[in-house]
């Protein structure tokens, strides 16, 4: 939720695909679903998602996996730096992109984890964030703050 005057500009490790959004940010969040974890290898991920249209690829393009019905995510053919996931939002086309892809991912701060409910057992973040056990549709948190005891709620 951040509005920068300036494009959030970004790109792969090798520098072959760059990216800059305009505008404000749809949502900063963590992930902890399987596909985002699998797609980086990471215990979690964090996206930072803006409408479609305000997303301009300024130096080569990402190559695309679909990974899911209607989501798509995005890597760069040379280097296989995990870029972005993509997909409709309440019919919205969104592209999220990973926040540390971004050349000052200080910049955007997160403010939910989703799909909480598919976390790694023994992983938390220390924040006091709310968790949502499934996606950005889920009514209230079931949880604030880490689970300490690593316990699936
Ligand atoms: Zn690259
Ligand atoms: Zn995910």
């Amino acid at each position: 939720m951040v509005e920068e005057s300036v494009p959030a500009t970004g790109g792969c490790v090798c520098g072959e695909v760059r990216y800059e959004a305009v505008g404000e940010s749809l949502f900063v969040g963590h992930c902890h679903c399987h596909s985002c974890r699998r797609h980086t290898g990471a215990p979690v991920v964090t996206l930072v998602a803006f409408a479609a249209d305000r997303v301009t690829f300024t130096k080569g393009d990402r190559k695309i996996y679909n990974s899911s019905p209607g989501v798509e995510r995005g890597f760069c053919g040379q280097c296989g730096t995990s870029l972005t996931w993509e997909g409709e939002y309440r019919g919205l086309p969104l592209i999220g992109f990973h926040i540390s892809t971004f050349d000052n991912p200080d910049a955007h701060v997160p403010t939910v984890h989703v799909r909480h409910g598919e976390r790694i057992d023994w992983f938390d973040v220390a924040d006091n964030l709310p968790r949502l056990r499934g996606g950005s549709d889920d009514k209230e948190p079931y949880h604030i703050g880490p689970v300490i005891d690593g316990l699936k709620g």
